[in-house]
């Protein structure tokens, strides 16, 4: 796993108009500690930030946490579950997956 390393005792620095909300990276097993930035204007997550006082990895996070939040809005974002009929990924609901 490659972290950046980051100064001990750096906190959180809350921007003007923006809010942070503290959770923690989903995307593999380290689920390193982060707040998401929040712009207050239209309630659209605008960044991360690490968790500087998250136990476990103190204020570090690799490259694919620190962006993983630019998937959110991105426009081949896959929103919907998809099926593949005669060569092609059609839309389906989740009840069609379990059926
Ligand atoms: S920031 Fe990187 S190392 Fe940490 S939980 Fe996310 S993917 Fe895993």
């Amino acid at each position: 796993m490659s972290q950046f390393l980051v100064k001990e005792g750096v906190k959180n620095q809350i921007r003007k108009g923006e809010k942070l909300v503290t959770t923690h990276c989903c995307y593999c097993g380290m689920q390193c500690g982060m707040h998401i930035r929040v712009d207050e204007k239209n309630n659209k997550v605008v960044g991360v930030e690490p968790r500087y006082d998250w136990v476990l990895t103190k204020g570090k996070m690799c490259p694919k946490g620190v962006t993983a939040y630019q998937t959110i809005d991105h426009p081949d974002r896959i929103k919907t579950p998809l099926i593949k009929k005669n060569g092609k990924f059609v839309e389906a609901t989740w009840m069609k997956l379990w059926i």
